[in-house]
């Protein structure tokens, strides 16, 4: 059986670590790299469910794209079995558990997260949107179709719960994607001449200056924009240990709902 640090690499081979951001943290972040793996779960966040299923399922390690700890928007000052987050890395670590975290490198990895949403949409020919960063992809739909109907798709292709979108209804063929808060990107759709760009975490007053860009904005969600890319961690996980079992978390789902009237 592969030990966790072999997994560690070949996910590297995938995503290699000097394409995450300067910010970020990648690679294993809890365990024992030593520790030998017969069975991963992989999960877009590592949640207490998440680690609950991964217990319950006799996992040793946790593949996530969202590192559990110590990035940006998540910074670990203590490990306190009283704070929702020391809570749930000491559970990790009691149980023997190992994670393994592949964020902004995995965002930028042909094959990555935004490719696996650009397939995910049926996109054809996606190639990169010309962002600095190498994030972004843009491809084109087989056929033109109404803003309102490629709504529909991109919510039912994404099994989100819903989508939110702005712009005019007419039709989009060319279709900029970026998986996540890609927001700040958003030039570079106007500058490649796509007709909407389909991201997640947008603001109103971005939905509001969309029309006057020429741009259309679809938000899809953090999780649905994302979540695409577990199966392809999963796939690869299987073919590079074909010993190993290999699950994508059941438990972990899109936790926003939408109410509307119509
Ligand atoms: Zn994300």
């Amino acid at each position: 059986m592969p030990t966790v640090r072999e997994i560690e690499q070949a996910l590297f081979q995938l995503a290699p670590k000097e394409g995450a951001m300067d910010w970020d943290n990648v690679g294993q972040l809890l365990g024992d790299p030593a520790a030998e793996v017969s069975s991963v779960l992989v999960a877009l966040d590592i949640t207490e469910a998440v680690a609950d299923e991964a217990m319950a399922q006799g996992c040793q390690l946790i593949v996530s794209h969202h590192p559990v700890m110590n990035c940006k928007w998540l910074p670990v000052q203590t490990v306190r079995r009283d704070t929702p987050q020391g809570h749930l890395l000491l559970k990790i670590l009691k149980n023997d558990l190992s994670a393994i975290c592949m964020h902004t490198n995995l965002d930028v990895a042909p094959g990555g997260v935004n490719d696996a949403l650009a397939a995910a949409l049926g996109l054809e020919d996606p190639g990169p949107l010309g962002d600095p960063e190498g994030l972004c992809r843009m491809g084109t739909l087989a056929s033109p179709m109404p803003l309102q109907d490629f709504a529909k798709h991109v919510c039912r292709c994404l099994k989100a719960n819903g989508v939110r979108y702005a712009g005019d209804s007419g039709p989009v063929q060319k279709i900029a994607v970026g998986g996540g808060a890609c927001g700040d990107y958003e030039s570079y759709a106007i500058a490649a001449g796509c007709d909407v760009f389909v991201t997640s975490d947008l603001s109103y007053h971005q939905f509001l200056d969309a029309a006057g860009k020429g741009i259309r904005l679809i938000d899809a969600g953090h999780f649905p924009t994302e979540d695409p890319v577990c199966a392809v961690l999963a796939a690869y996980l299987r073919k590079t240990f074909p010993e190993l079992t290999v699950s994508k978390s059941a438990s972990h789902r899109e936790v926003i709902q939408y109410y509307t009237e119509t």
